[in-house]
């Protein structure tokens, strides 16, 4: 059958708007040169979509930390922003207004006074995520450093003596060593070990020297969920500098817990309220509740000392200049404006809502967890709703995490098995993000299932059943037809 008659016949028969009956749908999409021809815009539509949607079911996504839901009237928000440039301030003034407005809430949710204002105190950008976040972060402690120390003699071209290094605990986020390859930084972990599962803080003033540019405080380790304890290395910093030659500051990656922890009860200060804070970072995508595409960065002073004149562009914007500090050049303003969105639909009330939530999701994890009475939580969810856990040494059982992430995959659950950073590596853990879209009723179904992939796994390693991990008849027959 020649094409010719294929489309005559499905015209006909008035298939040319189900893209299953389409003669593309009978070919494979085009996946390395440029097709010849066009097709239509329905058919392309609904292939596309088609071959979209065997990715990642987002409920099931326990590894994630990105947004996957947004109330519909944000989506139509940002939907209708989608063609406008968030760089072109003067161009998209609304825009950049409404960027201003939320480093401005940013600011003042972290610790800066309400009498201060942004430009005139403080100054802060969006970015795409927090890699562009900390990488300016990274940039501002590095170049600063350089003229301090410039400043104080040294010659900052004799790598030999003066390599800038950067100190951090070991269980980074892979950004920061981006950083220090790209800027010829030297990296300098501290490592974690049995008893320190964040800033081993008896030891980190032993990595800082005169040619270190500052000190990273994670709020919220990737890894494991536990944060450092920022406020306590505040005070370390503090006692350094009142002897030493190039007084030491601190950058705070709140990629995920700078947008939780402000919400909900149980945080020392971490943030601008401690002295040797100088910037934070935070992905608006993560807890902030926008989809993948932003973060933030604010800094604590608007002046270049903090953040100094060679990371400054003056762009021009309602007849005058401001900085403009972002890497990134041209993209969608539509993230900024459905973050904005989020902060004056939520309010300070609704993110307390719904963080609570999330962390009484967390914390009956861990209960759950605890009833195996095989696993040991490191992360309970006490603080960051993040849930780890590794077998218990007395487990007894012959399977891995990775067999459990593998079982539970069968069920349709991301639930990611990896090694501790660096010192314990030879430690496996598991992981779950609990994210705001996790109600108590997927826990359910997430918690039947993860019954029914440890009993599995007991029958098929031949391990013995401890009583809870036996589930009801009703749970075995689903066995059988999965
Ligand atoms: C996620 C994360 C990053 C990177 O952030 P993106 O928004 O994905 O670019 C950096 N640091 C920490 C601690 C993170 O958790």
């Amino acid at each position: 059958m020649n094409e010719k008659i294929d489309s005559k016949v499905i015209d006909e028969i008035g298939l040319e708007q189900n893209f299953l009956g389409s003669i593309e749908a009978g070919k494979s999409l085009p996946t390395e040169e440029l097709p010849e021809h066009p097709m239509p815009a329905n058919i392309a539509e609904q292939l596309v979509q088609h071959y979209r949607l065997n990715e990642a079911k987002a409920n099931q996504n326990l590894a994630t930390f990105c947004t996957t839901q947004m109330e519909p009237e944000a989506e139509k928000l940002m939907t209708d922003a989608l063609n406008t440039n968030a760089i072109d301030k003067s161009e998209y003034p609304k825009t950049a207004a409404m960027e201003n407005y939320c480093v401005s809430m940013l600011a003042h949710l972290w610790g800066i006074p309400k009498s201060e204002k942004l430009y005139k105190d403080f100054i802060g950008t969006s970015t795409v995520g927090s890699s562009e976040g900390c990488m300016l972060g990274g940039l501002s402690l590095l170049l600063s450093w350089k003229h301090r120390a410039e400043k104080a003699g040294f010659d900052t071209d004799d790598l030999h003596h003066h390599l800038p290094n950067l100190v951090i605990m070991s269980g980074y986020q892979v950004v920061w060593e981006k950083f220090c390859i790209y800027w010829n930084v030297e990296l300098r972990q501290v490592p974690i070990d049995q008893r320190h599962m964040s800033m081993d803080m008896d030891h980190v003033m032993d990595y800082v020297d005169e040619n270190t540019i500052g000190i990273i405080g994670i709020e919220g380790i990737t890894y494991t969920g536990a944060v450092d304890d920022i406020q306590k290395l505040d005070r370390l910093v503090s006692e350094y500098n009142k002897t030493a030659t190039l007084p030491i500051r601190i950058h705070v990656d709140g990629a995920f817990g700078a947008l939780f922890a402000p919400f909900v009860d149980g945080f020392e200060p971490w943030d601008f309220r401690l002295k040797n804070v100088v910037s934070i970072n935070v992905s608006g995508h993560k807890y902030g509740m926008v989809y993948p595409g932003v973060g933030w960065i604010v800094w604590r002073n608007n002046t270049e000392d903090v953040l100094p004149k060679e990371m400054r562009f003056s762009v021009p914007y309602l007849g005058k200049t401001v900085d403009s500090i972002a890497i990134n050049f041209s993209h969608s303003g539509a993230h900024i404006v459905g973050q904005y969105y989020n902060f004056v639909r939520f309010g300070m009330a609704g993110y307390q809502a719904i963080m609570n939530n999330v962390r009484s999701i967390s914390l009956k994890i861990t209960d759950e967890l605890n009833k195996f009475e095989i696993f040991e939580v490191l992360n309970d969810g006490s603080r960051l709703p993040i849930n780890c856990w590794k077998l218990a040494d007395d487990a007894n059982v012959s399977w891995t995490l990775y067999d459990l992430e593998g079982e539970l995959a069968k069920y349709g659950w991301q639930v990611p098995a990896y090694p501790l950073p660096k010192n314990r590596q030879d430690t496996t853990i598991s992981r779950i993000v609990v994210r705001p879209s996790m109600t108590m009723t997927i826990l359910d179904d997430f918690l039947e299932d993860l019954k029914m992939a440890v009993h599995n796994l007991n029958k098929v390693h031949g391990d013995t059943e401890l009583e809870y991990n036996i589930p009801s008849s009703s749970d075995s027959t689903a066995v059988s037809n999965s």
